[in-house]
């Protein structure tokens, strides 16, 4: 039996049209993960199409100045993109095809899929070629690795893609996943010419103004919990009139910083009765598992999910949960 690596690296060899598509509500790791695959791919002359359910949010644009990935903005732009025929579909960051959104459609219509992520999924996971690692940093370091595994050629836009990927996942090194095999891919890819300055600038310090005011509105609405060890907040419909749902991007990291502080919880309403709420902790606590319990996901110490009721009623049903975990750990 090949191996994953294996079966991919024959997917490819096989394949002439090559449909890519991260989750939704992307992040720099999975539009830095398709990007990187678009460069590689290209360069041995496949066809290749980065669709995405949403646009590529502003802190990792530059990474696309061609505007190359596709988003699908509607149902008709969904069900279009669907009756391609590509040979190969590739579904990055993320375990399921249905977290794909508009993208899934394509993804199932290609003749083989394949599947590269870090998160905790299980057995149920899309795809027939499964290349999980759920104890890497990010999903871009496994990509940087199957690229050598494979002989694709890593060039410098490849090189920042992949590099961006590992960079916002591990919070620039700071966070629990930094390891010291994802330094040591940073510091490959940086002598490939990954541009990590630039990185820097465009992911940390250009935050539009609309961000930094939710920033503001989330810490005044800050409440500190169960003996200040739970820290809560939240912005509301009325907070999105002049924002995107991408300027919230952060903030739950921001609240953790909390000395003492061991869960933070930012629920958000940037749609009418859709409520994305980001949690992170610190150490052994594992809130990945309550995210689960409301049909989200992600990591032990960074995860999230969505629940389809107004701001208020959503932190009426999480809150009690986290506050059960942080007693049980
Ligand atoms: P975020 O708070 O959006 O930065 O997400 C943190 C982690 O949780 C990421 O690894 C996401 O993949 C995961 N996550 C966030 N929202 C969801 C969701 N609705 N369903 C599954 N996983 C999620
Ligand atoms: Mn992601
Ligand atoms: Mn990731």
């Amino acid at each position: 039996m090949p191996s994953a690596i294996e079966q991919l690296r024959d997917a490819i060899a096989g394949a002439q049209t090559i449909v890519i598509s991260g989750h939704k509500g992307p992040d720099g790791d999975c539009i830095g993960a398709a990007l990187a695959l678009r460069h590689g791919l290209k360069s041995i002359g496949k066809e290749v199409t980065v669709f995405s359910n949403d646009e590529v949010p502003k802190i990792v644009r530059f990474l696309d100045p061609g505007g190359s990935v596709i988003h699908l903005a509607t149902e008709s732009d969904a069900e279009r993109a669907g009756q391609g025929q590509w040979d190969l579909g590739i579904l990055v960051d993320v375990g399921f095809t249905q977290r794909a959104g508009r993208a899934e459609p394509a993804l199932l219509s290609a003749e083989t899929l394949a599947v590269i992520d870090h998160h905790e999924i299980g057995p149920e996971a899309s795809g027939e070629i499964r290349i999980i690692d759920p104890s890497a940093s990010a999903t871009c370091f496994i990509l940087s690795k199957i690229f050598r595994d494979i002989g694709l050629s890593v060039d410098k836009n490849a090189a920042t893609c992949l590099l961006t990927g590992i960079v916002t996942d591990t919070g620039s090194f700071r966070f629990r996943n930094t390891d010291e095999e994802s330094l040591a891919e940073a510091s490959e890819l940086i002598r490939l010419g990954a541009d990590l300055p630039r990185i820097s600038e465009e992911v940390w310090d250009s935050r539009p103004m609309s961000a930094i005011r939710l920033l503001q509105k989330a810490f005044y609405n800050l409440k500190l919990l169960s003996g200040n060890r739970l820290a809560v907040t939240h912005l509301g419909l009325e907070d999105f009139v002049d924002a995107k749902d991408e300027d919230s991007e952060g903030i739950a990291s921001e609240i953790a910083r909390i000395e003492g502080v061991l869960v933070a919880a930012v629920f958000r309403e940037p749609h009418s009765e859709r409520v994305r709420v980001s949690v992170r902790s610190r150490g052994d606590i594992d809130i990945a598992e309550v995210c689960r319990k409301f049909g989200g996901g992600g990591h032990k110490n960074a995860a999230g999910c969505t629940l389809t009721v107004g701001v208020l009623a959503a932190m009426e049903r999480v809150i009690p949960e986290l506050e059960r975990c942080l007693e049980s750990s």
